[in-house]
């Protein structure tokens, strides 16, 4: 059966793909209607569950005839590169212990995903103040900050925050209940209720929760049903002085869409921002990712990964798992060549983005005045024009957020950049030389 899987998987995916990572899948038997998998490792056991595990079911029901469902697990004893077992004769069944990460409900939980701990989140000047306020409700919930609001930019840590707050408080205090939901699932279940007429006891849920944490919030802007309702489980929850956690992509104000009165409610605690990690963090995330995973990383990979790709740590993740299931496929240990090697195309594919570094020397260059005052908070006319059209360009030619490009202007506050980018817009409207000013620095810029 396995075999015949196989063939079939290997028909339907890439060949890269197919040697990558279903070759290294070990068959171990079938027990009921169940088909038990063992892979090399952490990495490759997450890659396949998100991107494989409904092909391979699909292939191994088509190759049975008759519907199964597949349990992969983490292999006992290693896998080594072109063990493909070929015969159906099951190695001993020793019980395997899966440990799944994230359990609907399990008591008094929701969705918590035990994963995500602050024990495993690295510190960098990046998440400190976010990481510090988490800690801070962690430790006493509903007496510190209430809302906590924790926004930042996609895979800079958001969900693995508020999932350690949520971990922390339940070591704290096993019998409270503690809610994950994010608010597209949130929304979901609410349209549930409404069609089954099951709102008694969607309200009953939410509001006997005593930690409400909801990630990315963003989502319910614009849906106005699922705002309302989200409205009265907050007051209903902060008024009996329980604890909510809220992330979101944006900071409050710049969510399009969301009620003015959540915006305000979400003011009412604490908001922290998470910024894009700088070098060092982003080496550190990866040893402690490499390690808690068993791949042995060298120094000057973590390094090359940290300097090559983007900011957004899933991202970066990623990387680091294809580089370690090519090392275990290959039975190699990991170096620079290889990783180079082994994300050639993904690197090549992404152009490498323009940094505000560069948009401001250009600028400064163009205006002939000097880096530093460019940076500077100077109110002189020669250069608050080009300061602005720098941070102008910041935001349309690169991807970071208002608070980053005020850190790379000399640590000014993301209202100013607002205010200075709304400032060029209008402008543009009405002034040709200016329009035309900026269109040249930009195709200068993409030159
Ligand atoms: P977001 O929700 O902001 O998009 P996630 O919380 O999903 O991002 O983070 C993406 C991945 O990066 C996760 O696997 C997470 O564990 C990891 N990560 C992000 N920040 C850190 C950190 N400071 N330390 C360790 N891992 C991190
Ligand atoms: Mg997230």
């Amino acid at each position: 059966i396995w075999q015949k899987t196989l063939d079939i998987l290997k028909q339907t995916l890439a060949d890269q793909q197919f040697v990558t990572w279903i070759k290294p899948i070990r068959f171990v038997g079938v027990k009921n209607e169940e088909v038990e998998l063992e892979v090399p490792n952490r990495f490759v056991l997450d890659w396949i569950k998100k991107h494989y595990q409904d092909a391979i079911q699909s292939c191994i029901s088509n190759a049975a005839g008759a519907s199964y469902r597949i349990k992969l697990c983490v292999a006992r004893t290693p896998i080594k590169p072109d063990a493909v077992p070929v015969t159906e004769n099951p190695t001993p069944p020793v019980p395997a212990k899966v440990q799944e990460e994230h359990h609907p409900q399990r008591g008094n939980v929701y969705n918590l995903n035990s994963r995500y701990t602050f024990k495993t989140f690295v510190l960098g000047s990046s998440n400190q103040f976010a990481s510090a306020a988490a800690t801070a409700v962690a430790n006493n919930p509903a007496t510190t900050y209430n809302p906590l609001f924790i926004y930042g930019g996609v895979g800079l840590g958001k969900t693995h925050l508020i999932n350690a707050v949520g971990n922390e408080i339940l070591k704290r205090n096993p019998d409270m209940k503690v809610c994950y939901y994010t608010s597209e699932k949130f929304m979901n279940e609410l349209i549930n209720s409404l069609r089954y007429a099951k709102m008694d006891e969607f309200r009953t849920k939410f509001r006997s929760m005593d930690v409400l944490l909801i990630d990315d919030v963003q989502f319910i802007a614009g849906k106005e049903r699922t705002q309302e309702e989200f409205f009265h489980t907050f007051n209903a929850l902060y008024d009996s002085h329980k604890q909510i956690v809220v992330t979101s992509d944006k900071f409050p104000k710049e969510i399009p869409g969301l009620e003015e009165r959540l915006r305000s409610r979400f003011e009412w605690g604490l908001i922290a921002d998470i910024q894009a990690p700088d070098m060092e963090t982003k080496q550190a995330i990866l040893k402690m990712k490499a390690e808690q995973n068993g791949i042995d990383l060298p120094h000057e990979v973590a390094f090359f990964l940290a300097n090559s790709v983007s900011s957004n740590i899933r991202e970066l993740e990623g990387y680091l798992v294809r580089i370690g299931a090519y090392a275990s496929l290959t039975a190699t240990p990991i170096s620079l060549a290889m990783a180079q090697e082994v994300l050639k195309d993904i690197l090549v594919e992404k152009r490498r983005e323009l940094t505000v570094e560069e948009i401001q020397k250009l600028v400064a260059n163009h205006y002939s005045i000097k880096l530093s005052d460019l940076k500077s908070a100077k109110r002189m006319k020669a250069l608050v024009l080009p300061r602005q059209i720098a941070m102008y360009l910041s935001r349309q030619l690169t991807s970071c957020s208002y608070p980053e490009i005020g850190e790379r202007f000399g640590g000014k506050d993301h209202s100013t950049i607002i205010h200075a980018i709304k400032k060029i817009e209008k402008n543009m409207e009405e002034d040709y030389q200016l329009r035309s000013v900026i269109n040249n620095l930009k195709k200068e810029l993409s030159a």
